[in-house]
Formats: structure tokens, C-alpha cells, sequence
């Protein structure tokens, strides 16, 4: 029998029944909310919004957006942890698990039995796309209790690969070696893990990352948006024979987005969630396939333990609807950066990937591993401290850096300023790097 392009056939729904379907799952999840949230309730009405005022997209846009602050004013004013967002009783609840933190004091996350069932049906989907396949042994690496950990556990279970997770911190070379034993087929993991378990292996066994994890078909890697230079890049140094993907996910809404084939965008499941693209400053909805980036936006529509309605991820990215060249008509996510990384440089708005897409085309800076200093609300130039690879020699850095400005006045049409760092002197969280270190609240 010939095996099936798709791990659901869902994924190839035509868009005007997906766009139906989402409606009803939409306005029943605001209903649901309604009368089961306190939180929602209250803002609902704050906003004059009832359940029955909600008959198309347009009339959904008159629900309020909320944002990680708004949680923690609710739970910090109502002393409850959940903010009454939680719509069923405690004991329904499978799991709890803090968000990972990467913006402040982390939030929770829940799983209920369904909800953590219909995450892992996203995430099988997700891991057919990339051609993963049952039978296929998998190294699922990650920092501590991930609020990805538990749908994954379920997902590889359910889609018959043979898993190896590992939550692991600190970072050891010994460990990673040992682990290249069992010889994966797939891997998923984050992107700045993945370059910390890759320098450690370098710094402490002399070994190059492919030495030990050459063979791997395929790796999935979420934390950070991936240019097209770094992905060949880690490829060759992973010694990957099939792809590397891209995945973005947001703790809060369970959202996952990766990545098919064609590389033109990330995948999410519309039938699970609705994601509308917002102005950041004028917070009008921006139109999708229009190519304008704007904030995050995510619905949820199963999630009953803890629904988010019109949650601001604070992550910025651009929305695709167009039919994909792999047959799924499911809308694609192309993610740029967060809104806290936007800056003014020489009367333009410019996102670390702005600077990132243009340093990746240097062999020598491929990595991407830069902090850009943003010393005033509104600069003249880009200052920017960067890692170069360590075969550069001392002599050649300053001509590599007058080659970098000319390319990023050519590109971003800004002009900018290189300060040579080892990567200890780049900011950073939990093995990612803060890509804008903002002096002006220092
Ligand atoms: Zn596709």
C-alpha cells in the first residue's frame, strides 16, 4: 500500500470548511468561557461582549487581547494561581506546569486528559511532516520539565517511534556522547541547547559535533527563528542527511507551529486553533498574506481545562493562508522575533533577524551569534557585540567587520558598528542569547 503524504487528512481540508469549522469551534469556546471563566467573564463584560455577539471573525476582533501581564495582575489581585483561567475542577487536571520563564515570573500550563491527547495528535501530525516515521528512534532533548515534554511523551507513543528524552541540565560532554550511542534517526530539541551541547562536545572530547550524531535524518528545533544559511550550517556540523526544521511554540496556548518540506513557513493545525496577526501599535488585525508582520495572537479552540481567547504572545511573525506546495491547506506562521526586540535605528524599525539574515551570509559569523546594544529609544547607528567563528584570525577582524557594516548599510540601509566578543561576553538566558540588551534601563 503507498504510504500517505499526511498523518491526518484534515490537513488537506479546503479552507472554506476549515474556515467554517473554526467558526463553530470558535464560538463555542467563547460560550464555554464565558460562563465557566471568572477572568473571561469579567473582561467580557468589561468590553460589553457576549457569547451571542460572536457570529463571524469580525465580531471576534471586539474581544479584548490579554498578555502574560494581564495573568499575573489577575493571580497577583485574586491570590488565585490559575487567574481564573482554570475551568475545571483541580482534580480533572492531568499535569501542571510552569511556562518556561524566558520572560519573568513564568505562568502555569495544564493538561487535562483530552487536551493533552489532542496536543499530541498536533504533534504527531508535525512529526509525519518533517518524515519522521513509527519505527524511527528519537532523542527529544530538553531543558528541565518543558511544557512541551508531556504531549510529547504521549505523541511518540502514539505515533510508534522509540524515544530517548532526556531533560537535562547542567550541559556535560560525557552525557552527549553517551547519548549519540543510541543512534537516533530524528531529533527535537532547542536551538540554542542544541549549540550549547555542540560547543561543550568541541571544548571537552575534541570531537565535532557530526562525529557522534552523523546519520541523523532529521531534526526539529524550536527557541529561536532559523535563517536558511545557519540551517545548511547545522546540517553540516550535525552531519543531518534529510532536514532541519523550524518550530515555534508558545507555552500559554499549547500552540506549535513547524515547518513541512517546502520551508516557506511554519504549520499549525487550524482545526485546533485560530491565530489572528495584530499592529503593534494600532492593534488593528493585519490582513493575512499581505506580508506585514505584527504580533502573535492565538485562540485556542479545544483547550477546556485553561481556554486562551485572543492571547498576545508578544512574538512577532507574519501569516500565510495561500496553499502550501506539500498540499496543506492549513495557514503557515513565518516568525520573525518578539515585539520587545523591535527597534528604531535611523528612522527605520528593525527585528535581530533583520541583522541576523544579513551576518549569516559570512562564513565566519554563519552562527548568527550577536546582542545588539540599544542605547536610546531612537539610534543613529546599530551597535552590535558578535561572535565570529574561532578559525578568524585576530588580524583579519577588522576588515570582516567593515565588510559586515557595508552589507548591512546595503541591506537594512542603517549603518552600524561591530564590537568583536567570546560568546561569555554575550547576555544570556538559559542558553539563549538576549538578542537586544537594552541600556537604556541600565
Ligand atoms: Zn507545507
Amino acid at each position: 500500500m503507498q504510504e500517505s503524504a499526511y498523518w491526518n487528512v484534515i490537513e488537506r481540508l479546503p479552507r472554506a470548511e476549515l474556515e467554517e469549522l473554526k467558526l463553530r469551534r470558535l464560538r463555542a469556546i467563547i460560550r464555554y468561557a464565558y460562563y465557566n471563566s471568572p477572568f473571561y467573564h469579567k473582561r467580557f463584560k468589561e468590553a460589553s461582549v457576549t457569547p451571542d455577539d460572536v457570529r463571524s471573525f469580525k465580531d471576534f476582533e471586539k474581544i479584548p487581547v490579554f498578555r502574560k501581564d494581564d495573568i499575573r495582575a489577575e493571580r497577583d489581585k485574586t491570590g488565585d494561581p490559575f487567574a481564573g483561567l482554570l475551568c475545571m475542577p483541580l482534580e480533572d487536571v492531568l499535569l501542571i506546569n510552569p511556562s518556561t520563564g524566558t520572560t519573568g515570573i513564568p505562568t502555569f500550563v495544564t493538561y487535562a486528559e483530552t487536551e493533552l491527547k489532542i496536543c499530541a495528535e498536533m504533534m504527531c501530525r508535525h512529526f509525519w511532516m518533517t518524515d519522521a516515521r513509527p519505527g524511527d528512534k528519537a532523542l527529544t532533548i530538553q531543558l528541565n520539565w518543558h511544557w512541551l515534554g508531556p504531549p510529547s511523551v504521549t505523541a511518540y507513543r502514539r505515533f510508534g517511534m522509540h524515544l530517548m528524552i532526556d531533560f537535562v541540565h547542567p550541559i556535560t560532554a560525557e552525557r552527549y556522547v553517551w547519548l549519540a550511542g543510541f543512534k537516533p534517526d530524528f531529533m527535537f530539541m532547542d536551538q540554542p541547547l542544541l549549540m550549547a551541547i555542540r560547543d561543550e562536545i568541541r571544548e571537552h572530547t575534541g570531537k565535532e559535533p557530526h562525529e557522534l550524531y552523523g546519520g541523523v535524518r532529521n531534526l526539529v528545533c524550536g527557541g529561536e527563528s532559523f535563517p536558511p544559511k545557519f540551517k545548511e550550517h547545522l546540517m553540516q556540523e550535525f552531519g543531518i542527511t534529510g532536514g532541519v526544521y523550524d518550530l515555534y511554540g508558545c507555552s500559554e496556548s499549547h500552540i506549535v507551529a513547524v515547518e513541512c518540506p517546502e520551508h516557506n513557513g511554519n504549520h499549525f493545525w487550524e482545526d485546533m486553533f485560530h491565530v489572528e496577526i495584530l499592529d503593534p501599535d494600532s492593534g488593528d488585525v493585519i490582513p493575512p498574506d499581505s506580508g506585514e508582520s505584527g504580533e502573535v495572537v492565538v485562540t485556542s479552540l479545544f483547550a477546556r481545562d485553561m481556554p486562551f481567547i485572543r492571547y498576545g504572545t508578544e512574538d512577532v511573525a507574519y501569516l500565510e493562508t495561500e496553499r502550501c506546495g506539500c498540499g496543506r491547506t492549513h495557514a503557515r506562521l513565518v516568525p520573525r522575533d518578539r515585539i520587545s526586540w523591535r527597534i528604531k535605528v535611523g528612522g527605520k524599525e528593525i527585528y535581530p533577524i533583520d541583522v541576523r539574515r544579513v551576518i549569516e551570509e559570512f562564513p565566519e559569523t554563519v552562527e548568527g551569534a550577536f546582542t545588539i546594544r540599544k542605547y536610546a529609544h531612537e539610534m543613529t547607528k546599530l551597535k552590535i557585540d558578535m561572535r565570529h567563528e574561532p578559525w578568524v584570525r585576530p588580524e583579519d577582524e577588522e576588515a570582516l567587520a567593515s565588510s559586515i557594516c557595508e552589507r548591512i548599510r546595503e541591506k537594512l540601509g542603517v549603518e552600524a558598528e561591530i564590537r568583536w566578543v567570546s560568546f561569555s561576553g554575550l547576555p544570556v538566558i538559559f542558553h539563549k542569547i538576549e538578542r537586544v540588551l537594552d541600556e537604556t534601563k541600565m
